[in-house]
């Protein structure tokens, strides 16, 4: 008779089995819609036995564990019908983030984009033919011996340790290592997409070969494999770069790699926002300053910059001194702020400026507007006594979200503590953090504790937008600092005639203003409200006949300060409705024999059909009032 041992089931109820059971077996037997299971705690797949009395969960699809168990059997399943397409290939080993997947192969020859529909139509035939898919765990030891023919996968291995489990999976002629078990039930990988073949480097070093990647994304069900297929297809068309380039707002140049070049449309919705925030800082006190873009060495070493940020700053030499490009404003706030002797009454002392910076990132790590070398920071220094610390952070927050909210921005908010290469006194840093906790908590914010992320002189307020495709931007920041006074040695008198010491708040509302701009195309899908559309209206004449009237509501229209423009082409009227259309211009009025005899217009909004009928005088009057409401409708 064969040995029985004791489960204890998820429902805590008692069971007995033969020895050595399968997990399928028993989830088979309990009709439970497991993907992995545990034994005492310890992951493991569907195939593993049941040696001794123990305590077994299940995960279903829907579960974190689940998710990465059907990616993984996906990952595998691409690997082998990548095999047979060709059976050269050697695979890296393959990576997920969250339901996305990425194989890395060495190839003779560059895939190509037709390939995915055949290696997707193979991977559906295996899901419904009846193989198996072999199961080991072992060390990584031993599974260096499996692997010793692939020096690609080695080099992974070689980054774990020797005693380490890891899972090893062969189905045909792929086999494949997880640190997490996967699937086995090939009817589970069933909601997978392949979305594109690129180059990726080796280990993402530049500086190693290129592979080939295929990217695939993998679903526990249909619905949410649809959904993210629309949301792809929905940020592909709002991608900045791509309207960027359609809309005329910038380029790019091999000449100055990460730095953006501005098109007269692109500069004109810039310098919207700029004018935007620079009316709501006057409006608030803020003084607004310009600094050089070159400072002396000197100055970076003394600011700490030198120290903690120098692989990110450009230098360059002027006769014999040593320069930086400014990677951030504060040092030369600082010395603005020095330059006088300041009293007690000075303070709150708001200093802004319209900055730009120069920070390098790896070529790798540039994005459009969104990852740029040089951009420009709404920056602000506030200078404040200390018991005015929590009424000017408050101050800081009330114009970040007056701003947030003309673009119908939600937020969230997240104070960043002490990093690990903290300048300064333990206890000033605690006093901060408390002080910025007690702002937050004083306006009623929810906000998320980010342990560690702080900058190196100082704990930060980060506030998150959340925009239209639902996704998380890092824009306005608030940052206290007792760091920078000290190192540059700032002072006023105070009320006693007494030297002080005064505490810098570093706060940005946009953040980056390339960027920015860079979330909006995106934010609005390249139709921007009234108030910042590079062209706010379009004049079409039917016929020649109507040239010279349009010409002459073209000057009154800029005239009022609208910008303009007029399509006199001799091009079917159709044509050219559609292309301002697509440029996306907020109001078109088709200017004919009636709009010039009765002053009136029909107006047609972006994106909409119908065709409004307004005289000029309401007309006129309704793009007044967008400008000043700065929302989104146009009518
Ligand atoms: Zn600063």
């Amino acid at each position: 008779m064969s040995e029985e041992i004791e489960i204890v089931l998820p429902d805590g109820s008692k069971q007995r089995v033969e020895k050595n059971t399968t997990l399928l077996d028993i989830k088979n037997q309990l009709m439970e819609e497991a993907v992995v299971g545990s034994i005492d705690g310890e992951l493991v797949d569907l195939s593993t036995p049941v040696k001794n009395n123990a305590e077994l969960a299940f995960y279903d699809c829907a579960s974190k564990e689940g998710t990465t168990a059907i990616c993984q059997l996906v990952s595998l399943l691409l690997q082998e019908a990548v095999k047979v397409h060709y059976p050269e290939a050697l695979f890296a080993k393959s990576h997920r983030e969250d339901q996305t997947i990425w194989v890395d192969l060495r190839v003779k020859q560059p895939l190509s984009a037709l390939i995915l529909k055949d290696l997707e139509h193979h991977i559906k035939k295996q899901l419904k033919a009846d193989r198996s898919i072999e199961s080991a765990t072992m060390t990584v030891s031993e599974a260096k011996e499996v692997f010793k023919d692939n020096e690609l996968k080695l080099s992974a291995l070689a980054e774990l340790d020797g005693n380490q489990t890891v899972f090893v999976y062969s189905f045909g002629n792929a086999t494949e290592f997880f640190l997490e078990p996967a699937a086995l039930e090939l009817k589970t990988a069933k909601y997978f997409s392949l979305l594109k073949v690129s180059g990726a480097y080796w280990q993402g070093n530049p500086e190693n070969e290129m592979l080939q990647r295929v990217t695939g994304v993998a679903f526990a069900e249909k619905a949410q494999l649809l959904a993210h297929l629309d949301y792809l297809e929905e940020s592909e068309k709002r991608s900045h770069q791509k309207l960027g380039k359609e809309l005329d707002l910038f380029m790019f140049s091999e000449e100055a790699p990460g730095m953006p070049f501005y098109l007269e449309n692109g500069l004109t919705i810039r310098n919207e926002l700029q004018k935007f925030l620079r009316e709501l800082q006057a409006k608030y006190d803020y003084k607004e300053v310009k600094t050089p873009l070159i400072l002396n060495q000197r100055l970076w070493e003394r600011s700490g910059h030198w120290d903690h940020y120098k692989n990110n700053m450009y230098f360059t030499k002027v006769v014999d001194e040593d320069y930086a490009l400014k990677p951030m404003n504060c040092p030369g706030h600082c010395l603005i702020y020095k330059d006088r002797k300041r009293s007690y009454r000075d303070l709150p002392m708001r200093m802004a400026e319209f900055g730009q910076v120069h920070r390098h990132e790896f070529s790798g790590a540039l994005n459009g507007l969104l990852r740029v070398r040089t951009f420009c920071q709404d920056d602000a220094h506030i200078f404040v006594r200390r018991n005015q610390i929590e009424q000017e952070i408050a101050l800081a927050l009330k114009i970040i979200d007056e701003v947030y909210k003309i673009f119908g921005f939600e937020y969230g908010v997240e104070l960043s503590t002490r990093p690990d290469d903290f300048m300064g006194e333990i206890e000033l840093w605690d006093e901060a953090e408390a002080s910025l906790g007690k702002v937050l908590t004083d306006l009623g914010y929810k906000y998320n504790i980010n342990e560690g992320d702080g900058a190196f002189y100082g704990p930060k307020i980060d506030i998150h937008i959340k925009d239209a495709l639902n996704r998380s931007h890092q824009c306005a920041t608030v940052q206290l600092d007792f760091q920078m006074p000290e190192k540059f040695d700032l002072t006023y008198v105070d009320e006693n005639n007494q030297e002080a010491q005064p505490v810098m708040i570093h706060r940005a509302v946009f953040g980056s203003l390339d960027r920015f701009l860079g979330i909006l195309i995106e934010h609005y899908a390249g139709a921007f409200p009234f108030w910042l559309a590079p062209k706010q209206v379009a004049l079409i004449n039917v016929a020649q006949p109507h040239e010279a009237g349009v010409e002459e509501l073209f000057q009154e229209f800029h005239a009022a300060g609208i910008r303009v423009e007029k399509d006199l082409r001799n091009e079917k009227l159709g044509k050219k409705i559609r292309d301002a259309e697509l440029r996306k211009i907020p109001y078109i009025l088709v200017i004919g024999d009636k709009e010039l005899s009765e002053d009136t217009f029909a107006v047609r909004k972006h994106g909409s059909d119908t065709v409004k009928q307004m005289s000029k005088a309401e007309f006129m009057k309704l793009l007044q009032q967008q400008a000043q409401e700065k929302n989104h409708h146009y009518y």
